[in-house]
């Protein structure tokens, strides 16, 4: 089985963007990232750190604002027309959940479709099921990298995403099927779900379901992509596919951690240093 190996990949791309922001500092464009963070949760702080410290470590400037957990939603969307109209912002990331009086939908529909680092906003993801270029979700572009990366050409393949999520399962679809994938789309609704996943070449599995999948799911040889990140009660973290079992009966497959989880914040970074391009070029 071929492992494939998110981190090893993260690594070598995080390095190209070392570079490439050394390029642009040189032309005098500082890429920046502000990731914003309403109230306290847990889960959020540890994801906001790691954006802040992977875009320090490639010499970006990034900043982190920090909202009180009382925020109103007029206050946060003054705050994102603030940024949007920054010319030295590039990208421009809320990181969710919101706290209930925010409505998350005005949030995302006030960025900027330029400066909307996860791919989050109408335009954006209109512009990914119309095959035109525009700022993709960054887990689903990280998952297309891999799989470039080790070879692995989507074109023709019978694709099964197994879970419809905005940031996951359908921007993935659309890529996939940009890709010339043949695509379904699985969910909790789902009849038979697994004959229909046995079918796959490639299984994507993104439901949050430790363990989910094992060898009565799966074709023999089939590429799989673990999406899901579980922690379980002993703290490890497990993703939603039986690694053990199916180790000796797929041809590819990612593991968790170290799989799909490294290449989303790769590919935040990639896409922030790409729209920093865009303002070199306005000059
Ligand atoms: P959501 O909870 O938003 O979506 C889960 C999806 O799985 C839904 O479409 C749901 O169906 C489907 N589902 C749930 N249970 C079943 C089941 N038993 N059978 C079939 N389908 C099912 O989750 P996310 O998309 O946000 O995340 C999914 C997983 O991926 C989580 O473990 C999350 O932590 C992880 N994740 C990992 C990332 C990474 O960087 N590696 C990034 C983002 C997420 P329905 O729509 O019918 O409810």
């Amino acid at each position: 089985m071929e492992l494939l190996d998110g981190r090893a990949l993260a690594n070598e791309l995080t390095h190209a963007q070392q570079t490439a922001v050394k390029t642009l500092k040189v032309q005098g464009v500082t890429p920046k990232l502000v990731v914003i963070m309403v109230g306290d949760d847990p889960a959020s702080a540890i994801y906001t750190q790691s954006k802040q410290k992977r875009a320090t470590k490639i010499g970006m400037a990034s900043e982190l604002k920090r909202l009180s957990a009382e925020t109103t939603e007029a206050e946060l969307l003054a705050l994102v027309k603030t940024l949007n109209d920054d010319r030295t912002v590039d990208g421009i990331l809320v990181q969710l959940p919101l706290p209930k009086q925010i409505n998350e939908d005005h949030v995302i529909q006030a960025i900027d479709a330029k400066k909307d680092v996860d791919g989050f906003s109408p335009v954006n993801i209109g512009q990914l099921w119309l095959n035109q270029p525009g700022l993709v979700a960054c887990t689903p572009n990280g998952i297309m990298r891999l799989l470039a990366a080790h070879k692995i050409d989507v074109a023709g393949k019978n694709v099964v995403i197994v879970g419809r999520s905005n940031i996951v399962g359908r921007p993935l679809a659309a890529l996939m099927l940009n890709a010339n994938a043949t695509v379904t789309i699985a969910h909790s609704r789902t009849a038979n779900l697994k004959d229909l996943t046995k079918t796959a070449d490639i299984l994507v599995a993104a439901i949050g379901k430790p363990h989910f999948f094992g060898i009565d799911a799966v074709k023999e040889g089939a590429v799989v992509i673990d999406v899901g990140i579980n922690r379980l009660e002993d703290g490890s973290v497990t993703g939603d596919v039986d690694f053990e079992a199916l180790q000796t009966h797929v041809s590819a497959m990612t593991p968790v951690p170290r799989g799909v989880g490294p290449m989303t914040i790769t590919m935040l970074m990639e896409q922030t240093i790409e729209i920093a391009k865009e303002r070199v070029k306005r000059g």
